[in-house]
């Protein structure tokens, strides 16, 4: 067995292992981020069977993804990175899921191109839970007005996302995140990374974003 496919089994068992046995526990979708990897190392897991795939960059994505996709309609292609208006158009042509909704500028952009393409996306509202300068997410008082503005706009918002900051536990982050959803009644939750999945698991993370991990450190 491919050793990515390894360690995705070691991750969904872990996972499995901590918390089966909570009540209402539900599983969480593990995205693979792929970013910076080639083939040779997403194939092995598509050809396991998984599904669910992460990127941060457009071009890249396209590169990658464009054909494959179209081979394997199952496959989801999540973008989980910042998105610039002016990569819309493609974004929207491609992904399946975009989880960096983090204005009315770029949900309007959004909106817009679906109309255009006929096509629908299903989008997070990334959320600057840590209060950060110069990170992406809108700031945690505006969600409610962002997540209105989203549904007047026909934009499918599935859930809220975030990445909490660098160098401080996490929890408390991933704990407000799971409040904040809970009160605007979404469904889903992407927060997680390789270093803090288990914490946001704990919390109710529906989808946890997973690079190295599974593919092993970037260059
Ligand atoms: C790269 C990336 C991940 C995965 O990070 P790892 O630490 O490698 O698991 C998750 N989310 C976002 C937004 C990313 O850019």
């Amino acid at each position: 067995m491919h050793k990515v496919v390894e360690n995705l089994i070691k991750i969904k068992e872990e996972i499995k292992l901590n918390f089966s046995d909570l009540k209402d526990f539900k599983t969480p979708k593990i995205i693979a981020v792929s970013k910076t990897f080639g083939m040779n190392k997403i194939l092995p897991l598509i050809e396991y069977g998984h599904l669910d795939f992460g990127e941060n960059k457009v071009q890249e994505a396209i590169e990658k993804w464009s054909k494959i996709k179209s081979d394997n309609n199952k496959i989801k292609l999540h973008l989980v990175g910042g998105l610039q208006t002016n990569k819309v158009k493609l974004a929207v042509k491609l992904f399946d899921y975009i989880h960096s909704v983090d204005s009315e500028k770029l949900a309007k952009k959004i909106s817009d191109e679906q109309q255009k393409q006929n096509k629908k996306v299903k989008v997070f509202i990334q959320v600057n839970i840590g209060n950060e300068e110069q990170k992406f997410g809108v700031d945690k008082l505006s969600v409610s007005d962002l997540y209105s503005y989203c549904k007047n706009h026909d934009l499918e918002v599935v859930g809220l996302m975030c990445i909490p900051p660098l160098n401080k536990s996490p929890e408390i982050f991933f704990k407000e995140m799971s409040e904040l959803k809970k009160k605007l009644n979404l469904d889903e939750l992407s927060m997680g990374m390789s270093s803090d999945y288990l914490d946001a698991v704990k919390n109710s993370a529906t989808y946890v974003r997973i690079g190295s991990n599974i593919f092993g450190q970037r260059n």
